[in-house]
């Protein structure tokens, strides 16, 4: 019998590895710089939280959720986002005690039962951030300078800050209820269900893929119009802190983002060439989440990047990762050279770098076969002219030169690359 992988989760292949270690490691020495803490949750939570924070009528919840009952009998769902288990952790744990703001970041897959295509998968993987306690517009704008410094960090030179505010639940009404009677006529043709998805959550409607709904919102509502004083200052203040910070950004009315527990910031990075509907990372201000989890009254505001899209993006720019070069193959010419070989490897290693030895008995030429597939970039040969001489002979497999060299000084020869 032969199996397939799920559909919609990749393997992660080792010639893939060192673009994801990259973009990894360049998002944690960036959130470091900036002071964040890492969080691990773990994979699955109660179904409920997920339900309480990304809201019953978001597709992620009545769609894409994949939930099952465990053993116990308890409804439980692999985790369709991260926030949400970062603020039952920073709940549960009381992280907030000594004060805020409290700055955390986390890295890990995300699951969720979507129809696959490009960019769009069921298993992919965010990074992100979240800074909890801080109700000033300076958090908002330190969030979206991370998100895109992140990018521009990357090598992406086509990223593109897009900003709204879609203000808070009054301002949402009122709006919602313009939109409802705009789009009445289309409305009135579609099933039943999305008539009463649309009336439950009328923003959704934005966010729709829907061409002909599309083109009637374009004259249809604007948010802006809809927001209460103190919204229209924050995001004021928002874009002057990001003026300020040196951060590109376009305010973009488009911008509703798919959970509902989204307060006043909301924004998106776009790469172009990807299509509008493939955003590079999400986020935005979320203050009533906390207390909808069971906590005090706590702003916050966060973001989610997505990995597979962040290198859709780098491949669609043309930037480059180089794979790291294994170090030395190591070649034992005879039998007799066997014993050496495994010696001079613990001394390779020991020393730092990275080697591979036959371990098969295999034949000299077998042997270079391989030592030219590893990618190593130097063979270090022993044979019995070597062992007489206490040599090794040192060969540049890029360009075929080769010398011998006392066996003292084989390892110092991989310090000089
Ligand atoms: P969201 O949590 O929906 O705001 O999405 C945040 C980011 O996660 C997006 O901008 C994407 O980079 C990524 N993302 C969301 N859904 C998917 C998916 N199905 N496949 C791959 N990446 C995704």
């Amino acid at each position: 019998m032969k199996f397939q992988g799920p559909r919609g989760a990749d393997d992660v292949l080792p010639n893939a590895i060192p673009v994801w270690r990259h973009i990894e490691d360049t998002w944690r020495r960036l959130v470091t710089q900036y002071g964040y803490l890492e969080v691990r949750p773990p994979m699955f939570e109660s179904y409920d939280l997920f339900v309480r924070s990304s809201g019953e009528t978001s597709d992620i919840v009545s769609k894409e959720m994949y939930d099952f009952t465990d053993k116990g009998g308890r409804h439980m769902a692999l985790r369709p986002e991260l926030t949400a288990s970062v603020v039952r952790a920073y709940l549960e744990h009381s992280l907030g005690a000594a004060g805020g703001p409290v700055r955390l970041w986390y890295c890990g897959p995300i699951f969720r039962y979507g129809r696959p295509g490009k960019g769009r998968y069921r298993q992919f993987h965010q990074v992100g951030l979240e800074v909890l306690g801080s109700p000033s517009p300076a958090a908002d704008a330190e969030v979206m300078e991370v998100a895109y410094r992140f990018y521009t960090a990357l090598g992406l030179r086509r990223a593109k800050l897009l900003v709204n505010n879609i203000g808070r639940f009054d301002a949402r009404e009122r709006f919602g209820e313009a939109v409802l009677a705009h789009v009445a006529a289309w409305l009135a043709d579609q099933t039943e269900e999305d008539r009463a998805r649309a009336h439950k959550n009328p923003m959704r409607l934005l966010d729709s893929k829907d061409a002909d709904l599309q083109a009637l919102l374009k004259d249809g509502p604007r948010i802006a119009d809809c927001l209460g004083d103190e919204s229209r200052a924050h995001g004021e203040a928002v874009l002057e802190r990001l003026a300020e910070a040196g951060v590109p950004f376009e305010v973009d009315p488009g911008i509703v983002r798919g959970l509902d527990y989204y307060t006043d910031t909301v924004f998106e990075v776009a790469a172009e060439g990807l299509g509008t509907s493939l955003s590079l990372c999400g986020g935005g201000r979320y203050d009533t989440l906390v207390s909808e989890l069971g906590g005090q009254p706590t702003p916050a505001v966060g973001v989610a990047p997505g990995l597979e899209r962040a290198i859709l993006a780098m491949e669609l720019e043309g930037v480059e990762v180089p794979n790291p070069a294994l170090d030395a193959y190591l070649v034992a010419a005879t039998e007799g050279a066997r014993a050496t070989i495994g010696e001079l490897a613990g001394e390779v290693r020991a020393a730092g770098f990275a080697c591979l030895r036959d371990l098969d008995g295999k034949s000299l030429k077998a042997q270079f076969k391989q030592a030219d597939r590893s990618g190593a970039r130097l063979a270090l040969i022993v044979g019995d002219d070597e062992l007489a001489a206490g040599t090794v002979t040192v060969r540049d497999l890029a360009t075929g030169e080769q010398g011998s060299v006392p066996r003292s000084e084989a390892v110092a020869r991989l310090k000089g690359l």
